[in-house]
């Protein structure tokens, strides 16, 4: 006979520890399965070692989703202040990076210490090592392992998108999904490096340079640094707003964001005998000044410029405009966008509209966050969301 217990949470990733924590601290017997040989792997790793574990500013603008709407019960019911409060409760130091991302002084460990402490309080079983298989439903959910078979009558789907497979990451989540009839919206990598091709590989030679820059692709802007890379462009403003991205799309970008109209004009009238070349040097990393310039081709001094030229010259700076060949794919994503549709699942317990006792939360939901810690905000926020729920 298969063991049994009240809840069976699919992945010890951060929406997946969460949850079983919260779900074992009421009182709930909770199974927590997880095919890697330890938990919170992506929690490790995150943040370069130091986990950027929630933003301060995180409120569901900064995500996206079919529905727009869908995060906003499960983020306001628990919020970063809350994750923050938990943190703190551990005694585990942290600081503000930039733009209200909140990390570790020490190191991501202590992250998934903590979740791991939460879920004994808990007496949450975490098996390690176990990779579901198949999972059928009958009067309660049975789920298939290399380590045998469970029973309970709730199941959370917790396994997280496919990128990063070298990491083990797979679209499992969404096969599940559709086996039970929820609907995905298709899966695309997200926060993730764009590739050059064409004219624009020229870009390539200055792989390593970055630069403040404004970044926008579809509706969205990004003021941050942009990254040329020896593919193509990356740097959180890129990252950003490749999640906003699709395939054909241009990407545009700002080169002098602080520069009003009518800059150029101003300097060729202060400093005639100024160049493009070397004003541009003055605002950006020298190569990338030099190749904007040479594509510019307004050879000369400024005062021999017509006002017009420069006109279109800090028009083109202002909103050049990049067409990607590609991403680098869920090889490279740091997230997942699409996921398990939200119409398929109340917002409030993160519960299956359609398949009682079915649960999904985490990355494998379609809700994805900005770069700057709100995807974990998301992950522990629908985690209590079913948590509480269960
Ligand atoms: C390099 C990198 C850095 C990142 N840095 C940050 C950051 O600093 N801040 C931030 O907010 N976000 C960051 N993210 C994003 C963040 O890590 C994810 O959004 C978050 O981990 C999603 O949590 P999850 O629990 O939904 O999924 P995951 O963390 O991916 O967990 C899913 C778990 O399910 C397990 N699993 C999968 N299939 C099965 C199966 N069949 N049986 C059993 N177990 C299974 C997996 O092994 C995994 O442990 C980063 C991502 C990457 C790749």
């Amino acid at each position: 006979m298969p063991e049994t217990y009240d809840v069976i949470v699919l992945g010890a990733g951060a929406a997946g520890l969460m949850c079983a924590a919260r779900a074992g601290q009421r009182g709930k017997r909770v199974l927590l399965l997880e095919r890697s040989e330890k938990p919170g792997k992506k929690i490790l790793i995150s943040g370069g070692g130091r986990c950027n574990f929630t933003n301060i500013g995180a409120s569901p603008a900064n995500y996206l989703s079919q529905n727009p709407h869908f995060a906003k019960s499960a983020l306001a019911r628990y919020t970063a202040r809350d994750f923050l409060a938990l943190v703190e409760s551990y005694d585990i130091s942290w600081h503000e990076k930039t733009l209200g991302q909140l990390f570790c002084d020490g190191s991501a460990r202590q992250i998934v210490d903590m979740l791991l402490a939460e879920c004994k309080k808990g007496d949450v079983e975490l098996r390690c090592g176990v990779e579901v298989t198949r999972v059928e439903r009958t009067e309660t959910f049975e789920a298939e392992t290399n380590a045998g078979s469970f029973r309970a009558p709730s199941l959370v789907i917790a396994t997280g998108g496919p990128s990063i497979p070298k990491m083990g990451a797979t679209g499992f989540a969404y096969n599940l999904a559709r086996q039970f009839g929820l609907k995905v919206v298709e899966p695309r990598p997200a926060l993730v490096p764009l590739t050059l091709g064409g004219e624009e590989v020229l870009f390539r030679e200055i792989s390593g340079v970055s630069a403040p820059v404004v970044a926008s692709a579809g509706e969205a802007s990004f003021p941050e640094a942009a990254l040329f890379t020896h593919r193509g462009l990356s740097g959180p403003a890129i990252l950003q707003a490749s999640s906003y991205w699709k395939p054909g799309d241009p990407v545009a970008v700002n080169f002098v964001p602080s520069r009003q109209d009518g800059w150029l004009i101003a300097r060729k009238n202060d400093t005639p005998r100024a160049t493009l070349r070397s004003v541009l040097r003055e605002e950006l990393p020298d190569r990338l000044a030099d190749i904007l310039a040479e594509r510019l081709a307004v050879p000369g001094d400024l005062g021999n410029i017509p006002d017009k030229a420069l006109r279109v010259a800090q028009e083109q700076l202002t909103r050049w405009t990049f067409r990607p060949r590609g991403s680098e794919g869920f090889a490279k994503a740091e997230v997942t966008a699409g996921g398990i549709s939200t119409g398929e699942l109340s917002s409030k317990m993160m519960q299956s509209t359609k398949v009682p006792g079915l649960y999904a939360i985490g990355e494998a939901v379609d809700v994805t966050g900005w770069l700057g810690g709100y995807n974990f905000q998301w992950a522990w926020a629908s985690g209590v969301a079913a948590g509480d729920a269960l």
